[in-house]
């Protein structure tokens, strides 16, 4: 049987004939350990002290009395459980202290001793009853209140409880501005039951079910949407049934999910591949790009590693830098080559990112690359557009460039000769001209390809622009292995070219200069090649010629010749100078040759031989041509207006002047100008001029002759002209050149062909003019065969403008 200890019972009672009755009454049930006091005073004194379990109090003692003594013991022990112990006569008091909180009352005198026992017991029991509950109910107002989650109470669809929590999800000042609102209020009028009128924050509590929570959208005071997740139970508050809702903010949660639906949205449909792997560098996941990109399905690479993509084009090296980049600063970028599932080898733009956790440990890695297979062909055609001649192939000036000095530096390096070739091609304009783009294109092509043809495979044939081509030769031992391969070129450019049923013949004038011989660096190489080349044209073409100091020196006269020509017009360094032109007959002045000279401060007079080329090259022949004219005619008209012997001008003419834009009509308005009739001027011109047989030319000669000037032809006999051809022209003088003439009395093949013009000239009815003559036996043998004009020493040299006034004066 269990020993259940006895109960401590203090037993307050003045009479004592009570107590003892009382004392025997509990004796005989037992269980008890009875103390007795006979005052309050005495009683507070215990109770304060000693552990009781239960007071029988009554409530008439000497020192207190009624509805006091109650209070006076509850304020001592707040916990003892109370039974009144009354009168007969006072039931009343007793039903009244039970209302104060004491727990039950007996009456003197009636029932046995099991009642009172009973009734002690249970006022034990219904006082531990009490404490529990209260005990119960301070911890849940604890728990509610101090819930991270809000918590709601209605009644009726009422809000008659908020928690602290609450009233901040809601914004609410206060819990009361919540209560006696209707919960259906609360609910946004966006949120998705606030359209079809369910709603967890109304439904009864089991539908919403005690575990499950539902989501919602609230709304705040203030306007703003939270998502929250609600759930529901049944209580019963302040007496009545109720609905308890236990509401979540989740907010921070949807956002976080939001984050996680963008991203993968973002993962699924980016064009550039992505691939994340964990630490160990085995695939996880791969989004639909590097499906397209690399033609692995996801499950195809997923548990394997990145290496099944490499295209073995990067040494181990590289990706253990890479690889070091990526754990030291979290981040690679790079352009990397990898391999399709196809096998193909692309190019990508890639870029790691290491992912770590809090701790600083790589979780994951992300890699994300584009195929830029695309942007490299762009790339790759930029950069060939910008190193190679589009129409032949070959390397443009550039790439040459990069070429020479690549070549220069390993002929530095390993004491080679670095030979350079400066190719132009003879006639290629003229073939240009008159078959017309197309047919010059294609002998360009064709050239190139024979130039190649010519060299080996580590030498460079680059194409400079227009009939221009050089030649690289790397690592030669002797400057004369230039020459075999330009010999070779000669040869093989002086081949016909077949162009689609045209034959063209064409030449290459080649220059060439050697490293380190010649030049020390490209740009001077260049510049050498160049010159060397235009000696070789100059040395009638379709040859080569190496590079010379000496080409240098006559490079830099003319360089400072051209400076100085560029200047020389507007500081007056020109003067003409006149020569007579002699009627071979009657030995009188027929007229007068304009020569130009250029008295230059510090060369001192300048003949044309020595500048006239260069004004031509430059185009400064223009003004210079212009000049002559207005000067001479000027002049003429001056000794005319003088009084002085008639004679008519002859002036020189460039055939650049004409090809370069001096217009007949402009040439005619020139002479208008002076004053001086046409008839008193006339042009001589070169056999070049005729020989263009352009349009413009022809035209020129056409309306000149028509405005009523001659035409002669100069130097007639140097060039190739026939005088047949001439006929084609409207030329009315013909002029045998000086080297005929010099030797018409020594050379008797100059004597026939001087002759044979004359007689031919006469034929066209041309005039003929004798130049250079110098002695009387010249004089004999032209006027033995009928040359009607004769302009040489013999007769007078050209003279200044002065000199030659004193001439006229003379005659
Ligand atoms: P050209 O038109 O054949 O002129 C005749 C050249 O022969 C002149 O040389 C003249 O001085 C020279 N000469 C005349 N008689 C004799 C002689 O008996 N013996 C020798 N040995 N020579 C004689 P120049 O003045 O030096 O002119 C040379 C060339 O320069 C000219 O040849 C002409 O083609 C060109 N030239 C001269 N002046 C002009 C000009 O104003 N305009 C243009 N475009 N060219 C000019
Ligand atoms: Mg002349
Ligand atoms: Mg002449």
């Amino acid at each position: 049987m269990l020993h259940k200890p006895a109960i401590r019972l203090l037993m307050v009672e003045d009479n004592p004939g009570d107590a003892r009755l009382i004392q025997v009454m509990l004796q005989d049930v037992g269980g008890f350990q009875v103390t007795w006091a006979e005052t309050l005073a005495a009683a507070l004194d215990h109770v304060r002290d000693k552990p009781t379990d239960a007071v029988l109090l009554d409530l008439s003692l000497p020192d207190s009395h009624g509805m006091d003594t109650v209070r006076a013991v509850r304020k001592a022990a707040p916990g003892l459980p109370i039974v009144i112990f009354t009168g007969l006569d006072d039931e009343e008091v007793g039903l009244c202290a039970v209302q104060e909180g004491c727990q039950d009352y007996l009456v003197k005198g009636q029932g046995d001793e099991n009642l009172i026992r009973r009734t002690i017991y249970y006022a034990i029991e219904r006082k531990a009853t009490e404490q529990a509950l209260r005990e119960s109910e301070d911890r849940y107002r604890g728990l509610v209140e101090l819930s991270p989650d809000a918590i709601l109470a209605h009644r009726d669809g009422i809000v008659v409880f908020a928690n602290r929590q609450a009233v901040r999800l809601l914004a609410a000042a206060k819990a009361n501005d919540l209560v006696g609102r209707p919960v259906a209020g609360l609910i946004h009028p966006e949120s998705a039951f606030a359209v079809d009128g369910t709603s967890p924050l109304t439904d009864p509590p089991d539908a919403i079910g005690e575990a499950s929570y539902r989501e919602e959208a609230l709304q705040r005071y203030d306007g703003v949407m939270v998502p929250v997740e609600v759930g529901g139970s049944p209580i019963v508050f302040e007496g009545r049934p109720a609905v308890q809702l236990v509401i979540r903010d989740i907010t921070e949660r949807k956002q976080a999910e939001e984050g996680l639906r963008l991203a993968a949205t973002v993962f699924q449909t980016t064009n550039e591949a992505i691939m994340v792997s964990d630490a160990h560098n085995n695939i996880k996941a791969v989004n639909p790009a590097f499906t397209r990109v690399t033609g692995y399905m996801p499950d195809d690479v997923v548990g394997k590693t990145p290496n099944m993509l490499s295209s073995g084009r990067h040494d181990a090296e590289f990706y253990r830098q890479m690889w070091h980049h990526i754990n030291d600063v979290g981040h690679w970028e790079g352009e990397i080559w990898n391999r399709r599932k196809t096998g193909e080898v692309f190019p990508e733009w890639l870029s790691i990112t290491a992912i770590r956790d809090g701790d600083g440990k790589v979780l994951e890695y992300a890699a994300v690359f584009s195929d830029i297979t695309k942007r490299k062909q762009d790339e790759e055609r930029i950069r060939y557009q910008a190193n190679y001649d589009a129409l032949t192939g070959l390397p443009n000036r550039t790439l040459f460039l990069d070429r020479l000095s690549r070549a220069v530096i390993t002929g530095r390096r390993e004491g080679t000769m670095v030979g350079l070739l400066f190719i132009d091609l003879d006639r290629f304009k003229v073939v240009n001209d008159t078959l017309g783009h197309a047919f010059g294109d294609m002998l360009l092509e064709k050239a190139a390809k024979r130039l190649l043809g010519c060299v080996r495979e580590a030498d460079t044939v680059a194409r400079l622009g227009g009939d221009e081509f050089t030649v690289i030769l790397r690592e030669i031992h002797r400057g004369s292995d230039a020459a075999v391969v330009a010999e070779q070129i000669v040869e093989s450019i002086g081949k016909p070219f077949q162009l689609d049923g045209n034959e063209a013949f064409i030449g290459a004038s080649i220059g060439i200069t050697i490293y380190p011989n010649d030049a020390p660096d490209p740009a001077t190489m260049l510049r050498n090649a160049d010159m060397a080349m235009y000696k070789a044209k100059e040395s009638g073409r379709n040859g080569y010629r190496f590079f010379t100091p000496e080409m240098d020196e006559q490079a830099l006269t003319r360089m400072t010749l051209e400076h100085d020509l560029r200047h020389a017009l507007h500081r007056n360094e020109f003067e003409i100078h006149y020569q007579p032109i002699i009627d071979t007959e009657t030995e009188k002045l027929s007229g007068a040759e304009a020569l130009v000279r250029w008295r230059h401060p510090e060369r001192g007079l300048i003949m044309p031989a020595d500048f006239i080329q260069v004004a031509e090259d430059t185009g400064v022949i223009l003004e210079i041509g212009d000049w002559i004219m207005r000067d001479a005619f000027k002049q003429v008209r001056a000794w005319r207006d003088e009084g002085l012997p008639l004679f008519k001008l002859s002036v020189n003419l460039s055939s650049i002047q004409v090809k370069r834009g001096l217009t007949a009509m402009r040439t005619v308005a020139i002479l208008q100008e002076s004053g001086l009739p046409p008839d008193a001027v006339t042009f001589e011109i070169t056999e070049r001029l005729i020989m263009g047989d352009t349009r413009e030319s022809v035209d020129w000669l056409h309306q000149v002759e028509a405005a009523g000037l001659g035409l002669s032809v100069d130097d007639f006999g140097t060039g190739y002209s026939s005088l047949s051809y001439l006929r084609k022209f409207p030329l009315d003088t013909v002029k045998i050149d000086k080297s005929f003439v010099s030797d018409v009395t020594t050379d008797p093949d100059d004597a026939r062909l001087a002759a044979a013009v004359i007689a031919l000239a006469h034929s066209l009815d041309l005039k003929v003019v004798g130049e250079g003559v110098e002695t009387l036996e010249q004089l004999a043998f032209l006027r033995t065969h009928g040359c009607d004009y004769v302009q040489g020493y013999l007769f007078g040299r050209p003279m200044d403008a002065a000199t030659f006034r004193q001439f006229l004066l003379s005659i």
